[in-house]
């Protein structure tokens, strides 16, 4: 394998690249190397096989290439001063992500002490095994769509994609029985079209099932045929990351929210808004930050720096929590 993408930040942080940054990933991202793109046909990625978007481009950030051996190196070289936490491999469907996939995760274990994590797509479970013994610590592999019907149109049989939903579930059980609970992860991408019941009941029953959840608010790119689906609106953002909150932590379960029969829009929390907001409070907002693997913020991966910010990759300040308690409880 002669060359990966090191996602811009990651490069600045790596020393590999002059990037200003407000804020620095507290990960690495690394994403595979293919000029042809991934043989799926993701209608939300730029690296679809049949996307327009520069092979450069995965979600609103821009990912160069550099050979193999000086990215290994630079990370060898700064696991400690640069101070981020772990390395996540991003993989993508070619003749031999596999191996090139195996290798990098055995070479960067090699030094015994990176965490790293592989955006996987479903492989064989034998394939997983070896991806454990190289020295992976954790996978996700990303449903990304709430419904079977959704992910059928917007990765599956509808968008001339490879994958199906019983596929993907039956993935995350492999990888469970490989990695164990917890250390497997999914992301769903809130905003392509679900109603807020089915993305907040989704997540009950992964976190039902020790699956870990990350959330996406869903970013048009240009020559993708998502690209005039148009951004979820804050609010709606602010609600399911309030819900998974609840949800993952166990303060509250989905069956106990209370829904609009006809839009499946969340009327209420199950328990009163006052807990709810002091909930918001005496956490600092900690439920509107980045979720995903620990240790990744994943700065203005979905959105500008110039706002609205869905997944905030550092703590939040007074403001910004009142801000989306004053959103979420208008009137308060
Ligand atoms: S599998 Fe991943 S990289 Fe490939 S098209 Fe889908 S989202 Fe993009």
């Amino acid at each position: 394998m002669e060359f990966i993408r090191v996602s811009a930040g990651s490069a600045a942080l790596l020393g590999l690249k002059r990037v200003k940054m407000l804020h620095a990933p507290t990960t690495i991202h690394l994403l595979q190397y293919t000029t042809a793109g991934c043989k799926a046909n993701c209608s939300f990625c730029p690296q679809a096989r049949e996307s327009l978007v520069d092979k450069k481009m995965l979600s609103r950030v821009s990912w160069p290439e550099f050979p193999w051996h000086v990215v290994k190196d630079a990370i060898t070289e700064k696991f400690k001063e640069a101070g981020f936490q772990r390395v996540c491999l991003q993989t993508v469907i070619y003749s031999s992500f596999i191996e090139d996939m195996l290798q990098v995760v055995d070479e960067l274990a090699a030094s015994g002490r990176i965490l790293i994590s592989v955006a996987l797509i479903p492989v064989a479970k034998k394939v997983m095994e070896q991806l454990k013994t190289a020295g992976a610590e954790r996978v996700g592999i990303a449903l990304d769509a709430s419904t079977p019907a959704l992910f059928s149109v917007v990765k599956g049989e509808k968008a001339g994609g490879p994958y199906t939903w019983d596929g993907h579930w039956k993935a995350l059980q492999d990888a469970l029985d490989v990695f164990g609970k917890n250390r497997v992860s999914t992301h769903l991408i809130a905003g392509l079209g679900e109603q807020e019941r089915d993305i907040i009941e989704r997540m009950q029953q992964l976190h039902d099932s020790s699956i870990t959840i990350g959330l996406f608010a869903f970013t048009p790119v240009r020559g993708t045929r998502l690209e005039t689906v148009k951004k979820p609106g804050v609010i709606y953002f602010r609600k399911v990351q309030l819900a998974r909150h609840l949800i993952v932590h166990d303060l509250a379960r989905a069956s106990s929210f209370t829904y609009d029969e006809h839009t499946g829009q969340l009327i209420s929390w199950g328990i009163a808004d006052s807990d709810v907001i002091k909930i918001i409070q005496d956490s600092h907002g900690k439920m509107f930050e980045t979720t995903g693997c620990p240790g990744c913020n994943r700065p203005y991966y979905t959105e500008s720096p110039r706002g609205p910010v869905y997944n905030h990759p550092a703590p939040l300040d007074p403001r910004q929590v009142e801000d989306a308690i004053a959103l979420l409880f208008p009137g308060t």
